[in-house]
This record gives structure tokens, C-alpha cells and sequence, in this order.
């Protein structure tokens, strides 16, 4: 049986006081369902060694929001795995679309960031997710698979082991439009099935396919009730202890 993932990815949000009344309160109010649910906070970057010191030892794992494709050098304003490392992270969310948009990340990129995490034992986050643009005009389908093969050059087996892929429609985040479950299913069994010919069937069975686009306490349960939905990536619904914790609730399988 595959895990079901719930990450919650708090963008460019909460100080160090506000990360620490965040930490505080799912940990008083979230119950994770089943041995088979994790649960994945990513704070901003100036928040993670306080939240790694309030997570450690519970049920959270920590994750961050970016990560440089350079193991250390001269590069202002960046921030390399052994930093996440040091500060607690286990999960790299890679590629987000804000990160594709605003900071012109490419597939290519985001496949030297996602082989630099795993090869130092973190395990990405990987997005994708077409524009309502590229729905609305039929090449969804080949823009999510021309992502997918890009930001999966060159993997092996074992690094598809430690990867999970969330899919995120770029026109559901944040704008409280979500895809129905029957649109996120088709296209989640469309990277399934992707995985299954650039791997194998096997690969393709145990990876974690992530949902993420305005998941929120009331459409949580029917979304991850998906067959091939493995979990969210959430954005405005994890900043407050009871949207996260509902959401949580959710991921029974
Ligand atoms: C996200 O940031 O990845 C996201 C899905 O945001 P939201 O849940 O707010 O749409």
C-alpha cells in the first residue's frame, strides 16, 4: 500500500513567533489518521531550526520550500541541502509553480536540484501542473508529460523510491478553484502510467502522486478518496492548526 503524504507548504508566510503558535497548535489538535499517513510541514527557510527543534520526536517531519543545485559556494542569497539538513528537513518541495513562474525555474533545473537532494538523502517534492491556458487550448497532456520526463532525467530506481510528484494545476493554487476529483484522477493515472513506461510497473504502483490546488477541509476527503491520489500539497489551508489538522483528518486509506 502506497503512503499518503499531506505536506503543508507555507509559502512566503509566518515569522519565527508565528511559526512557533503554528508548530504549537497542530501539535496539539492533529491526529493522524493511520501508520500510513505522513504528515510534512515547510516552513519559510528563516523558520525551519525552530520548527525542527518543536517537531523532533513527533509525528511531523519538516521539509523547506527550495533548494540550490550547488553543494556550497558563491551563490548570494541561496540556500544548499546540508543547510536544510542541518536545520532538521527530510522533504524538498521543488518546482513549484511560483518557482517555474516568478523565478523562470526549468524542468532542467529542477532535475539537477531534485538529483542533488536525493544523492544527499533528502526526498523531493516534485511539482507540476499545466496553466489554464494549456488545459483550456488540449496540450495539457503533453505539457504535464514533457514536465514529468524532464524533472525525472536520469533517475534510477531507487531515486524514484524516495520521490513524490505533486501534482498541482497551476489555475487551482491559490484561487480557491479546485479540480474536480474525477479531472486530478485522470491526470494522476496519466503520470502513473507515464512512470510505468519510463520505469516500470512497479515503480509506477508505489509512487506517491500528491494533489495540490485549494485542498481545503471540505473537499479534502473526496479528493484523496481517489484512487491515484496519494496525498496533498496544501497551501493557504495548512497556516492555521484546525484547516491543517481537518485536512489530515481526511487521509484515511
Ligand atoms: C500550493 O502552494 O502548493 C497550493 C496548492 O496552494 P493552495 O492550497 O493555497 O492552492
Amino acid at each position: 500500500m502506497r503512503k499518503m503524504i499531506i505536506a503543508g507548504n507555507w509559502k512566503m508566510y509566518k515569522d519565527l513567533e508565528e511559526t512557533k503558535q503554528l508548530v504549537n497548535g497542530l501539535k496539539a489538535q492533529m491526529k493522524i489518521p493511520s501508520q500510513n499517513v505522513v504528515v510534512v510541514i515547510c516552513p519559510p527557510f528563516t523558520s525551519l531550526a525552530v520548527a525542527g527543534e518543536l517537531v523532533r520526536g513527533s509525528a511531523i517531519k519538516l521539509g523547506a520550500q527550495n533548494m540550490s543545485e550547488h553543494d556550497e559556494g558563491a551563490y548570494t542569497g541561496e540556500i544548499s541541502w546540508k543547510m536544510l539538513k542541518s536545520a532538521g528537513c527530510e522533504y524538498v518541495i521543488l518546482g513549484h509553480s511560483e518557482r517555474r513562474q516568478y523565478f523562470h525555474e526549468s524542468n532542467e533545473l529542477i532535475n539537477l536540484k531534485a538529483k542533488k537532494a536525493i544523492a544527499n538523502g533528502l526526498r523531493p517534492i516534485i511539482c507540476v501542473g499545466e496553466t489554464l491556458a494549456e488545459r483550456e487550448s488540449g496540450v495539457m497532456e503533453r505539457i504535464i508529460t514533457t514536465q514529468v520526463r524532464g524533472v525525472l532525467k536520469d533517475f534510477s530506481q531507487a531515486d524514484m523510491a524516495v520521490t513524490t510528484i505533486a501534482y498541482e494545476p497551476v489555475w487551482a493554487i491559490g484561487t480557491g478553484k479546485t479540480a474536480t476529483p474525477a479531472q486530478a484522477e485522470e491526470v494522476h493515472k496519466t503520470i502513473r502510467s507515464l512512470a510505468s513506461q519510463l520505469f516500470n510497473p512497479s515503480i509506477a504502483e508505489s509512487l506517491v502522486i500528491q494533489y495540490g490546488g485549494s485542498v481545503k477541509p471540505d473537499n479534502a476527503a473526496e479528493l484523496l478518496g481517489q484512487i491515484d491520489i496519494d496525498g496533498a500539497l496544501v497551501g493557504g489551508a495548512c497556516l492555521k492548526p484546525d484547516s491543517f489538522s481537518a485536512i489530515i483528518a481526511a487521509a484515511k486509506n
